[in-house]
């Protein structure tokens, strides 16, 4: 099996270039051609030299994921479903807004934190995704959505790894990933605009801020540990109290002045009014100064077997009420792509139903990969 450059940070690539025998700028040229040019064969690297050129194809390839399906919505939201092999398969959604493009990335296939509302967390886990495989999701998009809509400029201009998986459980591989998202050689993104969300796994919040500090997104989904030991089942090895502190540790390293809490609205189970003086409690006193915050509301989108129903509407704006009305900024997160499905999944539109997806493999022929200015 030859090396896949889509597994490389720049650092890894400069370091694979120097076993051949080639010095950095050569791999700050490959890794531009592969990121920002989205090229897939060593052939149209016209500024390599010819001799190595030559060379590449016998030792490494650039490999993207094979696609099983493309959905575009009405309102301009694509769904991919990706082959990861073994059966297994991973949903990439791009997002298009008015000032921004949001591409909700995957991070494993299944997932073993299990959250009761939570459809890939029902299936179980399967196994961690590479670099490779999740930059490939990025890779792909960009430079399909650059062909699909005539775009010389970027289109993503926005990643959040809100897809399936929990990624700090994922961490060796995230981290290079979360890298050329970021390399000025790469996508150059900046760390407001790409997020980690996570269910609150709190050494690993603490190795992020060290690492490749980013947006973080957490998970919150209950006011109080008797509940989120239930709804979010990790709370009962790192508990609330500690989450909190991991996230007044991580601040200081934050691209943004404020962690973002996710909160999936259950009919009945955490949406009450206390459930929200709850929060309020928590949020403005843990630690004797607070957690400087925000909310995102989670209409929750049901899935077969899960016992759970959505808040009312004005149950959930009830909710959003009592929030805003305590000065903490609080948004409902639309629904985008309903006819696509692509809100499939109940964390940030975001989390992918693998009931869905087993039954579109089962459906779909796996096909040869496809470059994405040929998709
Ligand atoms: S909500 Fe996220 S962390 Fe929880 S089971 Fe689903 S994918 Fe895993």
């Amino acid at each position: 099996m030859t090396v896949n450059l889509l597994d490389f940070d720049l650092e890894g690539l400069t370091a694979f270039c120097e076993q051949l025998g080639e010095k950095r700028f050569r791999a700050v040229q490959l890794f531009r051609w592969i990121h920002q040019k989205g090229a897939s064969r060593f052939d149209e690297m016209s500024d390599l030299a010819k001799s190595l050129r030559e060379k590449l194809p016998s030792v490494c390839s650039i490999t993207g994921l094979p696609v099983l399906s493309r959905q575009d919505s009405a309102d301009g939201t694509i769904k991919w479903l990706f082959d990861v092999g073994d059966g297994n398969a991973v949903e990439t959604v791009f997002i298009p807004e008015d000032d921004r493009g949001t591409l909700c990335v995957s991070s494993q296939a299944g997932c073993a934190v299990g959250c009761r509302f939570c459809s890939t967390g029902h299936q179980g886990f399967s196994r961690n995704l590479t670099t490779g495989e999740i930059l490939a999701q990025l890779w792909h998009a960009e430079h399909f959505l650059r062909q699909h809509l005539k775009s010389s400029e970027r289109v993503v201009t926005n990643v959040v790894m809100m897809g399936m998986g929990e990624p700090l459980q994922n961490y060796s591989a995230l981290v290079p990933a979360l890298r050329v998202m970021l390399d000025d050689h790469g996508y150059g993104l900046s760390r407001r605009r790409v997020t980690v969300s996570t269910s609150g796994v709190v050494p690993m919040i603490d190795r992020l801020a060290k690492d490749c500090p980013v947006a973080l997104a957490v998970s919150l989904h209950a006011p109080n540990d008797q509940l989120r030991d239930v709804l979010v089942p990790i709370n009962r090895k790192y508990p609330i109290a500690e989450l909190l502190d991991a996230c007044l540790r991580y601040l200081p390293a934050a691209p943004r002045d404020f962690i973002t809490f996710e909160y999936c609205m259950l009919d009945g189970v955490n949406d009450q009014p206390e459930h929200a003086a709850q929060l309020l409690e928590l949020v403005r006193h843990h630690g004797g100064r607070g957690v400087p915050c925000k909310f995102n509301l989670i209409p929750f989108n049901p899935f077969p077997d899960s016992g759970l129903k959505c808040s009312p509407r004005p149950v959930v704006q009830a909710f959003a009420r009592i929030l805003s009305e305590a000065g903490i900024v609080t948004t409902v997160r639309k629904t985008r792509g309903d006819d696509i499905d692509a809100a499939c999944g109940q964390l940030a539109g975001d989390v992918m139903d693998r009931t869905q997806v087993a039954r579109r493999i089962a459906a779909a022929q796996p096909i040869r990969f496809v470059h994405p200015a040929k998709e």
